[in-house]
């Protein structure tokens, strides 16, 4: 067997998108047999496992931040999970016979870049979702790549600092106008959006969230990143304010148009476009798409691969669609064996 397909056995992603690292562990998901799991980050295409893993796995792992996250939103039940853990970032683990380590990553709050070495010294380590500011911490052998942003549309040159000022300022303009405005985004880049806005708009603003993003944004408290006190949206006071006549800003995780907007409310997308393009798109009709280098744009990813220096590379092709075109890229222009997993995927 080449050297190439001995790496390329050291690690897999299974049909059910689980991420198969070194012979004992499993990342982001969940598989009979493998009794160590880590979960990366809190975003649900992700964590979709983690209850299953609870109650069959051995030891499950998250980073210190990611495990007050779940623990806030899920319930304080889980602290009493004794095969629950939360680690610091570079402190390693071996509940097996492969030593793991957790990586900070400026995805969001909490998020981690795995690294497995084997029993053999293999150095297998995976990327999860990360921004251009990322980059892996040693050379590794295996590396198995996120693929988000991975096609060459999505190479829009992000400022997020110049992107946040445009964000606050038509905030202002939009309360200025007596109007609400409703923020969607990912959880972490949702509470990061309270954070920022909770220090530039008039406290009498009401600020309304689900149940679930206000408890992760008083662990964002916890964390340094001060947010003011929200109202759950779903709440008798949370309907009022929004039935009112005076401005208030709705901060949503998912997509999913309210009355109000249909009505003319105006909506800010804190992503990027799905057609890429730039990083700040006005389409004119009280939609506005913004993006913050919450995924590291094309160059930045094959950079990403470059500094890696991996002998072999596998790209997620479950939780985007472009995972085997990145694949064939990164083969063709950096010379590094690689492929997309699983093969010809069509559950996007
Ligand atoms: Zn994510
Ligand atoms: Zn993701």
């Amino acid at each position: 067997m080449s050297v190439a397909n001995i790496l390329f056995n050291k690690a897999s992603i299974t049909a059910s998108g689980a991420i198969l690292l070194g012979s004992s562990v499993v990342c982001d998901g969940f598989e009979e047999g493998r009794k160590t799991a880590i979960f990366t980050h809190i975003h649900t295409d992700h964590t979709e496992a983690f209850p299953t893993c609870l109650g069959r796995c051995d030891n499950v792992y998250v980073s210190k931040q990611t495990y007050d996250l779940l623990t806030a939103m899920e319930g304080e039940y889980l602290s009493l999970k004794n095969n629950f853990h939360g680690i610091n970032y570079k402190d390693s683990e071996m509940p097996q016979n492969e030593k793991i380590t957790l990586f900070e990553s400026s995805h969001m709050l909490g998020a981690s870049q795995v690294q497995v070495e084997s029993s053999d010294g293999v150095k297998i380590f995976y990327s999860s979702d990360f921004t251009s500011k990322d980059s892996v911490p040693t050379k590794c052998d295996v590396l198995v790549l996120d693929s988000t942003h991975g096609d060459p549309r999505f190479d829009s040159v992000v400022d997020p600092e110049s992107v946040e000022r445009r964000f606050v300022d038509m905030i202002e303009d939009t309360i200025k106008n007596g109007k609400p405005a409703c923020i969607h985004a990912h959880r972490g880049r949702l509470q990061y959006a309270m954070h920022i806005l909770s220090r530039k708009i008039n406290p009498d603003v009401s600020f309304l969230s689900s149940a679930r993003d206000i408890s992760a944004a008083r662990v964002y408290d916890i964390y340094g990143m001060e947010i003011r006190p929200l109202v759950d949206y779903n709440s008798y006071v949370g309907k009022k304010i929004a039935n009112g006549t005076y401005p208030y800003l709705e901060f949503r995780p998912d997509l999913h148009l309210t009355d109000r907007e249909e009505a003319g409310m105006r909506r800010f997308f804190l992503m990027g476009s799905p057609g890429g393009g730039s990083a700040l798109i006005d389409h004119g009709d009280n939609s506005v798409h913004l993006e913050f280098d919450d995924h590291a744009n094309f160059s930045s990813i094959l950079r990403y691969v470059e500094k890696a220096s991996p002998e072999v590379v596998i790209v997620d092709n479950y939780r985007t669609p472009h995972g085997e075109t990145l694949a064939e890229i990164i083969t063709k222009t950096l010379n590094i064996p690689s492929k997309g997993m699983p093969q010809g995927n069509s559950s996007i």
